[in-house]
């Protein structure tokens, strides 16, 4: 990412929409803007691969679901750049290897945190711990308020639901019950 382009874009934006620069509000909001955008909004685009701590599952200590719920998803759609925020569900059936729960967290916020499609962010997830904790089965189920559908075109609350199963989540359909009845928008909040 470059910041001196991200301020330059932003100040055009502002130039297109025909406002004062020198106003003393709209001064320093290319750079403000430039910055949130560079440190927060897509700061997964400027991450390095995450290194997810795994342990070893203990001989005989085999354990059944292990979910983390209420994970933040805060995103920015990648037709309008507006944004999508929400609450993802992650669980895994664990192999051979564990990982700390934060790391969930990490990860969602690490596919997050830039320009994205919350199908494509819920796959990704799913797809990423499948591959480095090899579980007999992953979930990942996100529910998300999109402002692309709520400030524009029809003006609806724009709620979208996605989940993606792998493994023995999706063959086993007492796990996959066991794990949907996680997920978000089982909720009423
Ligand atoms: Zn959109």
């Amino acid at each position: 990412m470059d910041l001196d382009k991200l301020t330059a874009g932003f100040r055009q934006v502002m130039e297109g929409l025909g406002l004062d620069p020198e106003d003393p509000h709209l001064k320093d909001t290319p750079l403000k803007t430039a910055r949130a955008w560079y440190e927060d909004i897509c700061a997964g685009l400027g991450e390095a691969e995450i290194g997810l701590q795994v342990y070893p599952v203990e001989e005989g200590q085999q354990t059944g679901l292990i979910a983390l719920q209420h994970i933040p998803v805060k995103s920015l759609c990648a037709h309008h750049l507006l944004p999508f925020v929400g609450y993802a569900t992650v669980g895994f059936l664990p192999g051979n290897y564990y990982c700390g729960l934060s790391h969930l967290s990490r990860v969602v916020n690490h596919f997050a945190r830039r320009p994205q499609m919350q199908e494509l962010l819920t796959h990704q997830v799913a797809q990423f711990l499948s591959d480095r904790l090899a579980p007999r089965g992953v979930g990942v189920a996100v529910q998300a308020s999109h402002y692309c559908m709520e400030l524009r075109g029809v003006n609806h609350s724009g709620i979208m639901n996605t989940s993606v199963m792998l493994g023995a989540m999706r063959d086993d359909p007492g796990l996959r019950a066991e794990f949907l009845a996680l997920a978000p928008n089982s909720r009423k909040t």
